[in-house]
């Protein structure tokens, strides 16, 4: 059983918010620090420093290809998830539209707003944008984004597994749709990594996102996997670095943390997954045991195993979700409500809303998400 007095996060304090950000694993600390002080060369440098840094962030890059079955050159590394998705849709919609004249994108109702607000940007740059909508479990079909396809369409974003409700995508099934038509496919692989297999060519996507912090690794490093001959432009213009495709001096211990999580997160997956998914259904049982009318957001089955979402059902019983979420922090308990805070005001989660949630059920919604 859990024992209190070696609680990390301070006495009474539980943290059930690792979907939000995870605190970095001491064996990534330790593989890091060397390159704050010791190793600290600029690694365009020719000379020795630089080649005591140049060495460590290639084998960096090697440690992620190897482990989503992407080729070294395949690998560029961004400042997290939110960079990465923003490089995959601009980078390839200025390229595309200046390269063939296409000019629509297509995305799902349920991405991350790195994805859903870098959509309403483009919109803004005149291009045209079709939000998929999903089921009652957060799943796009197939035959629906076949319909939505146009000869204008450049690119598909899909996320493979949903941040709020854990929602696992048949990614596979949608790129082939993109795919058959040509179309770029770009996944959003932010949740998923660490805790669900990621292969890039069994997923057959063109493009996919990861972000360190999500998975026991540092913030402000991600990566964006990019299939060898896509033709994608850059956001960042500077220097040569990331095969010119990000400019800036690269962060050394920032790339050897994300690399060094990543493997750690792979090789214990299937023991993690396996404890998490145990855990989710005792929460499960507890949580249905002990409240009336609450309902389980996302799919049953095909869904991470760390996270269950629910919302008191306001047809039952109007519940203000804001005050459940202030009482239990003053608790100690860390959660995540079904609202976002956008320019200072509480808007209800899209994703509850894709899903059939009705306004004031989704905001007396809460997300667990669970961890090491
Ligand atoms: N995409 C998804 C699905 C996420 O959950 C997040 C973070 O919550 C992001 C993108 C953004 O990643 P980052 O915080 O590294 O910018």
């Amino acid at each position: 059983m859990f024992n209190h007095a070696d609680n990390p996060f301070g006495e009474g304090k539980i943290y059930l918010d690792y979907c939000a950000t995870t605190p970095v694993d001491p064996r990534v600390v330790d593989a890091m620090m060397p390159y704050f002080t010791k190793a600290f060369g600029n690694a365009s440098s020719i000379h020795s420093f630089g080649r005591e840094t140049k060495i460590p962030l290639e084998e960096s890059r090697e440690t992620l290809a190897r482990a989503i079955g992407a080729e070294t050159g395949e690998v560029c590394f961004t400042s997290g998830g939110t960079e990465a998705d923003n490089h995959a849709l601009i980078g390839v919609a200025f390229d595309a539209r200046q390269k063939t004249g296409r000019d629509h994108l297509i995305i799902s109702a349920i991405e991350h707003h790195a994805v859903l607000h870098c959509a309403y940007y483009l919109q803004q740059l005149g291009f045209h944008v079709t939000i998929l909508p999903v089921d009652e479990f957060g799943k796009v079909n197939p035959e629906t984004l076949r319909s939505a396809i146009t000869p204008k369409t450049f690119l598909i974003s899909i996320m493979h597994a949903n941040n709020e409700i854990g929602t696992v995508q048949e990614i596979e099934t949608l790129s082939d749709v993109a795919h058959e038509h040509g179309i770029l496919f770009h996944s959003d692989c932010v949740q998923s990594a660490g805790k669900l297999p990621l292969n890039m060519k069994q997923l057959k996507v063109d493009l996919l996102s990861i972000s360190a912090h999500k998975f026991y690794g540092p913030k402000g490093i991600g990566a964006l996997f990019i299939r060898r001959g896509t033709e994608i432009g850059s956001l960042v213009h500077g220097g040569a670095q990331e095969k010119g495709r990000r400019a800036g001096t690269e962060n050394i211990a920032l790339a050897v943390g994300c690399a060094k999580a990543f493997r750690l997160a792979v090789e214990e997956m299937e023991i993690e997954s396996r404890r998490l998914a145990e855990l989710r259904s005792v929460m499960r049982g507890l949580l249905s045991e002990r409240f009336d009318g609450i309902l389980f957001n996302g799919h049953p089955t095909e869904s991470l195993p760390n996270i269950v979402n629910i919302s008191f059902d306001s047809r039952k019983k109007e519940i203000d979700g804001e005050a459940l979420l202030m009482n239990m922090d003053l608790h100690g308990v860390a959660v995540t409500s079904g609202s976002a805070c956008t320019s200072g005001s509480l808007e209800p989660s899209h994703v509850l809303r894709a899903i059939g949630r009705d306004e004031k059920t989704t905001k007396a919604s809460i997300r667990f998400s669970m961890g090491k």
